[in-house]
């Protein structure tokens, strides 16, 4: 594999175990969800997220993703409930994204993939700092948002607007006063396991929220990703267009729902 990951055929999920041999661990992450066979689990109660807009401090490119980084210094943007057993910090938000509309999510739901899928990414406070969170199987939470083509949404276009600021690898941009409670559907129930980060390290410290319903933005906002570059200003031009891991195996391990 070439020195840095991506998503190319020569440096893409296939070859990430080369240099991150975790990547083919036994919780590895996404993965197919089969509403079949995942059972109710009366046990997990709603999650709650209360987030302080002046915790967003910038929007950037790199090279992988577009990410909005939030300040985690102190409990300001929490997660509390569902399957968690302490309060999770905000740390950044970044999506996924594919060529096309009909593809793009990273899990999908009885087959079906979405055009998108967003990653809200916490760490629990009680490690002290989100290196050492990094280390635990109960480190991280991630609620994932899946994207649906339809009508455009309004609030994701505040965020959408902030990528020409960020076109090309390496570049950052303030980006401040964002709730990003408002990309979340109207419904709450959610499925969970746990797994990993998609991309390289792997690590597999992450308890997954992935909320049933999807929201829905439009086509040209899902084109507004596209535009952006993996390549820095000073390279030739390599348009960002891939950027999702497929499903890995499942490996013996339960997925359950917090709703009937
Ligand atoms: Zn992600």
């Amino acid at each position: 594999m070439a020195k840095e990951w991506g998503y190319a055929d020569h440096n893409g999920p296939d070859h990430w175990h080369e240099l991150y041999p975790i990547a083919k661990g036994e919780n590895q992450s996404p993965i197919e969800l089969n509403t079949k066979e995942i059972s109710h689990d009366p046990s997990l109660k709603p999650w709650t997220a209360s987030y302080d807009p002046g915790s967003a401090k910038t929007i950037l490119n790199n090279g992988k993703t577009c990410r909005v980084v939030f300040d985690d210094t102190y409990d300001r943007s929490m997660l509390r409930g569902g399957p968690l057993a302490a309060p999770y910090r905000l740390r950044q938000f970044h999506l996924h994204w594919g060529s096309s509309d009909d593809h793009g999510s990273e899990h999908s739901v009885d087959g079906v993939k979405y055009a998108a899928e967003l990653h809200l990414v916490h760490w629990n406070s009680k490690y002290n700092s989100y290196a050492t969170a990094l280390k635990h199987p109960d480190g991280i939470a991630v609620i994932g948002v899946f994207l649906k083509i339809g009508r455009e949404k309004g609030e994701f276009q505040l965020f959408l607007d902030a990528l020409d600021k960020i076109k090309t690898k390496g570049k950052e941009a303030p980006f401040n006063n964002f709730n990003p409670s408002c990309l979340f559907p109207a419904c709450r129930d959610y499925w969970t396991y746990h797994g990993s980060f998609t991309t390289p390290p792997c690590e597999e410290c992450i308890v997954w929220l992935l909320l049933k319903e999807p929201i829905t933005v439009s086509s040209d906002q899902i084109a507004k990703l596209r535009t952006l570059y993996s390549s820095a200003e000073n390279e030739p031009p390599v348009p960002l267009v891939r950027n999702w891991r497929p499903p890995q195996p499942i490996k013996g391990r339960i997925v359950k729902a917090s709703f009937k």
